[in-house]
């Protein structure tokens, strides 16, 4: 328990001075800060700004053990370019879990977890096959470049084209592929009606099925509904980024993207 809490139970206890709501408050935290608000009068922003603050404080409490230098943790966006000079340990994928004969590298330490998880859903109905693996920041930068000229042909202004693309196409070397822990995915349906990358793919049992499952094997959408702000992305239902099982497990439950939790670990001098 928190200082915070443990003082506000403390106050409402003795102002309270009543066993049976000391029990049930302890109980449930919640009501502590309504019962102290009528004792001490606090305007409904106040309240709302207490419990706020106390969540926050209570999230900051239970986050894992982890480090925001650990490898699974590499956080690559528009703001935070690759560092080119840790070596990523690159590995293939095993045959008949990329989509074609392609060569798809991911980092090695990603493999068993990954596997784990599209066997899993194969288990449940789903063909799941990775279309996008790591992509080396000159990959990203002829991706980028050739998606500019797309728009500019379309007659797109420059400022235009550059908008667009960035709007899923994140800038070289600022793109999370280029860790090796992030993978594109679509089903063997979804792959035949050639529709490709589209938001629509989370209308696939698989891409349902892996949202509610990819925590318990490390993974995450990493660029959801809703949380451009913090990303920068927009919405993508086919990238799924490796984070840790316990990382997984935090941000699932508290609804963080990856920015977020970061920002949350350092708040905490993780
Ligand atoms: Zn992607």
């Amino acid at each position: 328990m928190n200082k915070k809490f443990a003082l506000l139970l403390i106050t409402t206890g003795i102002l309270g001075g009543c066993e049976q709501f000391n029990q049930e408050s302890s109980s449930q935290p919640n009501q502590v800060s309504q019962t102290s608000s009528s004792i001490e009068s606090l305007t409904p922003e106040e309240e709302q700004e207490q419990a706020a603050e106390a969540e926050q404080q209570a999230m900051l409490d239970t986050l894992p053990a982890v480090s925001t230098d650990d490898w699974n943790l590499n956080l690559v966006n528009n703001w935070t370019k690759i560092d080119e000079s840790v070596e990523i340990p690159l590995k293939e994928l095993p045959e008949g879990y990329p989509v074609d004969e392609r060569i798809f590298l991911v980092d090695e330490r990603i493999i068993p977890d990954y596997v784990a998880m599209i066997d899993a859903g194969k288990e449940a109905g789903h063909e799941i096959l990775a279309v996008s693996t790591y992509r080396s920041v000159e990959l990203q930068t002829t991706n980028y470049n050739s998606r500019i000229q797309q728009y500019l042909d379309e007659g797109k202004s420059q400022e235009e084209a550059v908008k667009l693309t960035e709007d899923y196409i994140a800038i070289p070397g600022g793109s999370e592929h280029h860790t090796g822990l992030a993978i594109d995915v679509m089903d063997t349906e979804w792959v035949n009606t050639g529709k490709g990358l589209i938001a629509e793919f989370d209308t696939q049992e698989s891409q349902q099925w892996l949202v509610e499952h990819a925590a318990e094997y490390g993974f995450v959408l990493r660029f959801p509904e809703g949380k451009k702000e913090a990303t920068g992305i927009e919405y993508e239902s086919w990238h799924f980024r490796y984070v840790g099982k316990e990382n997984a497990a935090y941000m699932k439950e508290h609804d963080l993207a990856l920015e977020e939790y970061i920002a949350l670990l350092e708040e905490a001098g993780k």
